[in-house]
């Protein structure tokens, strides 16, 4: 699960934990070896700070080893994930690349992000390429992806980068953090990956690491400086980019939400929480209170030349600048009998079966749509205009809004290869 986002509600990942790959089986600890032990720390080999704990761990930790970072690094040389942003063993990162991949990872799960990722470099190659693109082409690129405030930080961010640093990212982690969207995460990533800078980048799967490590007790967001320490700690002069990926790829591989494969994991011994067999009880959390239900009526509108009605979202709030049919409000006790009130213009409406469902990040969302077709000349009311239905794929449109519709239309056209 990565650290979550500083925008207010928005839509969620294609899978809750983020980073992650999907959890291999884990294989039964009593029955295999632990691993090797690591060679020799090197002299800047860190020394984590003891965290708080129960009581009874007390005389297991102080005989248990220390976790290092030499013990992990071992482990990344061999085990480590090929991700098309990350460079080869002797190759530079790229701070674009590494950048991009990081703002598209936050939320998102990795194999979800690939094919973004793809299409988004084909079409801005390069920060000066994305910096100068229309903000409408940089929304496009973004839908399905969600998290939409992101790609609006993401342009203004290339356009800063360009501005205020020739077209070169700052290398240090208080430079990075200075950009827009740029969060104590992506700054720490960035500055770690791409210029070796030693930053500690504590995302959700590092948080998952160190919390059992160290039995951290506190629940998150309240553990977060306590665990950022520990991370500080451990992080290595020589490698720190290394060190930064080699405990997202433990966390998204090894340590995972359930069942992590302890008994591969190069921190198995040090790690408090298996010692104490609590491992999937960390990271301690605070239940969440779950969104109420929100509902609204959908508006879809077919004109005689296969064109549809659509509007564009104001450009800050949920799903800002993004593409839409129209729709009601969103409330707890929206009435779809009253829907027609709400309807953007004069038509034989007709209530279509069933209901579009989606969860957003704070809240679940269950729209009744209603369909109605009119005459070619019908003109698009203030502030909303014809989409033909061969160019929908061209619109800004988030996941919710191709819902509604899929469900009004029967399909949406798929995208050419370039779009
Ligand atoms: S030993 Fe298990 S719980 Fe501890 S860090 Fe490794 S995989 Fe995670």
């Amino acid at each position: 699960m990565a650290r979550k986002a500083k925008a207010a509600p928005i839509e969620p990942s294609a899978a809750p934990e983020a980073r992650t790959s999907p959890p291999p089986a884990a294989p039964d600890a009593a029955l295999l070896d632990p691993p090797s032990s690591a060679p020799e720390p090197g002299a800047n080999r860190p020394v984590a700070p003891q965290a708080t704990s129960a009581p009874r761990l007390e005389a297991d930790r102080s005989a248990a080893p220390q976790a290092n970072a030499a013990d992990l690094l071992v482990w990344y040389d061999r085990h480590r994930r090929d991700l098309p942003w990350r460079a080869k063993p002797g190759e530079t990162a790229d701070p674009y690349r590494v950048w991009l991949s990081e703002i598209m990872l936050q939320q998102t799960t990795v194999a979800a992000v690939k094919p973004f990722y793809f299409r988004f470099l084909e079409r801005f190659p390069t920060v000066e390429a994305l910096a100068e693109a229309p903000t409408d082409a940089v929304m496009q690129a973004w839908a399905g992806l969600g998290y939409y405030s992101r790609a609006r930080n993401l342009h203004a961010c290339a356009k800063a980068v360009v501005a205020e640093h020739g077209g070169r990212f700052p290398g240090t982690e208080a430079a990075l953090l200075k950009l827009p969207g740029v969060g104590a995460y992506t700054a720490a990533a960035v500055a770690a990956i791409a210029f070796n800078e030693p930053a500690a980048a504590v995302d959700g799967n590092v948080e998952r690491v160190m919390s059992r490590v160290y039995t951290v007790d506190d629940p998150l967001p309240k553990a977060k400086p306590q665990i950022r320490a520990l991370t500080e700690a451990l992080v290595p002069r020589d490698r720190p980019g290394d060190f930064a990926q080699a405990v997202m790829d433990l966390g998204a591989t090894i340590c995972t939400p359930k069942r992590p494969a302890c008994a591969l994991c190069p921190w198995m011994r040090p790690c408090q929480a298996r010692a104490a067999g609590l491992q999937e009880a960390y990271p301690r959390k605070v239940k969440k209170v779950e969104g109420q239900l929100r509902r609204g009526a959908a508006f879809v509108v077919l004109r005689a030349d296969d064109s549809v009605l659509l509007r564009t979202r104001p450009p800050k709030g949920l799903l800002g600048g993004m593409a839409e049919p129209p729709t009601s409000e969103w409330t707890p006790d929206y009435a779809a009998s009253q829907a027609m009130l709400d309807a953007p213009l004069e038509a034989r409406w007709k209530r279509l079966p069933g209901v579009v469902r989606h969860v957003f990040t704070h809240f679940p969302l269950e729209l009744t749509v209603f369909f109605a077709k009119v005459p070619r000349d019908t003109a698009a009311p203030d502030e909303m205009r014809w989409t033909p239905r061969a160019r929908l794929h061209e619109e800004a449109l988030p996941g919710s809004m191709k819902k509604v519709l899929v469900h009004a239309l029967g399909g949406l056209p798929n995208p050419s290869p370039h779009t």
